[in-house]
């Protein structure tokens, strides 16, 4: 978003991809899968722009492998930000006019802008955690927050351009604290709520440890921040967590998660996770009571992770690797699982009432999310259909296979 707007604020102009001559990447190597996408962005820009400029942290971490691409690309060590800030302050020294036609293609996981009905409002970078398997503190360095009025700005900004729904971004989103007035997220979370225009906020994800009192608070509260935390777990096993550098034991975690629940009360909050399947010393026995950990915290979904060692992490110099073929049977079962407890947690809601937020309007099909992050369908004719960004009440229907069949309540369906 800033560098979007620094590049626009200097002249340059904001064309469709194809048009574009100019392209600024911000690239990613959070995971290995992130790091080989932002290389295909790069490739598939040089098909049609005459200079790629690449910046992120994948670029930060290896310069290289993108200025080997093609003599058309330009590694800035930096940020996407900080790139499109020098493009723009160009007087032409550094060989660049203030009037090119530029795309600044976000490459992160996900894009940063969000959709036309989600903004994303990135709310801080960085991590001081040690996480034995994990490079982002090296490439993206120690926490650091913007500030709330910076945030609540942004928010403003994007509410009037037609986004009802905020999600608080960022790599460590719990430990945010305003630099101005040393606001907590979930403080932030109820200012964000008050914007006029922002029907919901929503949170990426948490660490566990950082799930604080005025996040619950805010859950408790304030209608509008939606009842889904995704919490990552990684492992249901001490010695796998303490192997991993993570902070916390099973039940530990747990504890947390029942300390949500009983003080948010009356709302259900669905609770979903990551976890990193066959990370060395991860044995059969571990990897149960990875399991067991899912099936008690109530998890609804699963993201399975195969643990792969990333070069330049503490674990990546470990020889006691688990053998593929276990870390393939493991992973296939916890998404098993997983694809259960989702299941569970739609057939809950069968016969019950719930709010959409519609996102994607086609000829006879409309789809949104609930607060929850169930995705819901609902059968529409053209000339009756919701607009993109409206908020409808429905009831479930029936189970789809990655969500929920609706109708809408109301004079136009169930009464
Ligand atoms: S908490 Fe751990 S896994 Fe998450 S970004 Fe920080 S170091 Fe990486």
């Amino acid at each position: 978003m800033l560098a979007r707007r620094a590049l626009l604020a200097a002249g340059h102009r904001e064309v469709p991809e194809a048009e574009a001559d100019l392209h600024v990447i911000n690239t990613c190597c959070i995971t290995a899968e992130a790091e080989s996408k932002s290389r295909q962005s790069v490739r598939r820009s040089l098909r049609s722009a005459q200079e790629v400029y690449v910046a992120g942290c994948a670029v930060n971490l290896n310069p290289r492998q993108f200025g080997e691409i093609d003599e058309r690309v330009t590694p800035f060590v930096g940020t996407a930000d900080d790139v499109a800030a020098a493009i723009g302050a160009s007087d032409g020294s550094a060989g660049i006019d203030t009037e090119h036609n530029v795309l600044a293609r976000e490459r992160r996981a996900g894009s940063e802008r969000g959709s036309r009905t989600r903004g994303f409002l990135k709310v801080q970078d960085g991590c001081d955690g040690d996480c034995a398997y994990c490079i982002i503190p090296t490439v993206r360095g120690r926490a650091r927050s913007r500030p709330a009025s910076a945030i609540l700005a942004e928010a403003a900004e994007r509410a009037s351009l037609g986004q009802p729904e905020m999600v608080m971004t960022g790599i460590s989103v719990g430990d945010y604290r305003d630099p101005e007035q040393g606001l907590e997220l979930g403080q932030l979370m109820l200012d964000v709520a008050r914007v006029p225009g922002v029907e919901r906020v929503r949170l990426s994800s948490v660490e566990v440890i950082h799930v604080k009192d005025t996040l619950i608070d805010a859950l408790t509260t304030e209608p509008k921040v939606c009842p889904h935390l995704h919490v990552p777990m990684q492992s249901g096993d001490d010695a796998v967590l303490a192997a991993m550098g993570r902070h916390y034991t099973a039940v530990e975690y747990l504890e947390h998660i029942d300390r949500v629940r009983a003080s948010v009360g009356g709302r259900r909050v669905n609770i979903t996770t990551d976890v990193i399947v066959g990370f060395p010393t991860e044995d059969e026995a571990a990897f149960q009571r990875t399991l067991d950990t899912v099936d008690a915290a109530g998890i609804t979904r699963v993201h399975v992770f195969p643990y792969s060692p990333r070069p330049g992490t503490a674990a990546a110099e470990r020889g006691d690797l688990v053998p593929p073929a276990d870390k393939k049977r493991r992973s296939r079962e916890l998404r098993g699982r997983s694809e259960l407890r989702s299941r569970l947690h739609r057939t809950a809601r069968l016969g019950r009432p719930e709010r959409v937020l519609i996102d994607k309007v086609a000829d006879t099909q409309c789809s949104g999310y609930t607060a929850d992050y169930t995705r819901c369908y609902l059968s529409c004719e053209p000339a009756d259909a919701p607009a993109r960004g409206a908020l409808v009440d429905v009831e479930c229907v029936a189970l789809y296979a990655d969500g929920l069949r609706c109708e809408i309540r109301g004079p136009r369906g169930l009464s």
